[in-house]
């Protein structure tokens, strides 16, 4: 059992091949009784809200489900606004539970409405993508985007659980799938070299979802996460080592309008311009990247990207959230499982390092 031990709130995190049908069960482990509010997006919830529906009532709870249209443009004020009036007609009360069936999106969406409605009902996230799992559905960011910048609006309010089925990964597509990896990839970068190993070895049995093996890289994940934001809930300093290659991979998926990268692609990008920032300034071994360029090659996850701005880029980047004191912060390796941050990187070094990774 992993547990999160955080000063909001402590959650324990289970991670199981087929635990949705314990979802009922597990609510009612939390002291959970009433109506159970399931939402869900268009994608998903025909693949998979029956079973939950099913485990829930099982349980004893009234259940319903609310699906939105998928992607991350409806990660939006209107998108929960609609959930508040389904919310409303389901006359939802204080003693209900919310259920975000879901990727990243419906579980950051389904939080912030938990987050909200009745000044908060308690929730559960039920992640169904390889990311969701092992990265946005624990740690307690719930939030949705604002048209001029990603997760602008949103608040840190902790899931009363996180029930996480790796089964689920079996009719996820191959591109959200190889996104995923990218997470568990940086969390071996940063924390847990020798996961890099398992993933490089062990890539042909996560991209067919081989049901042990898959389970435990999510497990493994989910506790390393687990255990950042037990120790680091709001993100002041040891938190920020997850974001190794986000202060460009935010940039990046700004300049294409969120549609041309998925996250995690953009993250391995951001990850190699770490890589090559930090090898020019004596800070990371040559080898760290060339390492990470392989195992970013076994999952097919891209290491450039052709036809960008890089002024375009280095604008946004300094529009990142991490710029303190007008300066960005960069989260480099000095060696594999040994992150730093660094806010003393010149400007003309980050412009060649991105020119040369934009072609
Ligand atoms: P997503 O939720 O958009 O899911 C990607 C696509 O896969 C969607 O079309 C979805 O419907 C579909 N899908 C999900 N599970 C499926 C399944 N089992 N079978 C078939 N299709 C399935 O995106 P994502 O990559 O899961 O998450 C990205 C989001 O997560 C972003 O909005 C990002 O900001 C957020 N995020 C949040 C945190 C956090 O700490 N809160 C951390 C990282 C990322």
């Amino acid at each position: 059992m992993i547990q999160v031990q955080a000063a909001s709130g402590g959650y324990d995190v289970i991670v199981r091949w087929g635990a949705l049908d314990d979802l009922g069960a597990v609510a009612r482990g939390c002291d959970l009784r009433g109506a159970a509010y399931v939402i869900s997006d268009t994608v998903v919830a025909p693949l998979h809200g029956e079973r939950a529906l099913v485990s829930l009532r099982s349980a004893g709870f009234e259940a319903a489900l609310h699906a939105f249209p998928a992607g991350e443009v409806n990660k939006s004020l209107d998108t929960v606004r609609a959930a508040y009036d389904w919310l409303v007609d389901q006359r939802a009360e204080r003693a209900s539970v919310i259920v975000a069936l879901g990727g990243g999106v419906v579980g950051d969406l389904a939080g912030f409405v938990a987050a909200t409605y009745l000044r908060g009902l308690p929730f559960i996230q039920c992640p169904t993508s390889l990311l969701a799992m092992v990265d946005a559905s624990i740690g307690g960011k719930v939030g949705v985007d604002h048209a001029r910048g990603k997760n602008l609006i949103g608040a840190f309010y902790p899931p009363r659980a996180v029930v996480s089925d790796p089964s689920f990964l079996t009719s996820l597509p191959g591109r959200a799938l190889r996104d995923g990896v990218a997470e568990a990839i940086k969390h071996a970068l940063i924390m847990d070299p020798p996961m890099l190993d398992l993933l490089e070895a062990g890539a042909e049995r996560l991209l067919t979802v081989e049901p042990q093996f898959t389970t435990e890289v999510v497990a493994r994940n989910a506790a390393l996460k687990a255990g950042i934001v037990s120790r680091d809930e709001r993100e002041s300093e040891l938190r920020m080592i997850l974001n190794y290659g986000h202060t460009t991979a935010h940039a990046l998926e700004a300049v294409t309008g969120y549609n041309r990268l998925m996250h995690g692609e953009a993250d391995s990008i951001g990850m190699m311009v770490a890589a090559e920032i930090g090898r020019r300034l004596g800070v990371t071994p040559p080898a760290v990247g060339e390492r990470q360029a392989r195992v970013f090659a076994r999952y097919d996850l891209p290491t450039r990207i052709a036809g960008l701005d890089p002024d375009a880029v280095y604008a946004a980047m300094a529009l990142d959230k991490k710029v303190a004191a007008r300066k960005l912060r960069w989260i480099l390796l000095e060696d594999l499982g040994k992150p730093v941050i660094r806010a003393d990187v010149p400007e003309d070094l980050v412009r060649e390092v991105l020119a040369a990774h934009l072609r």
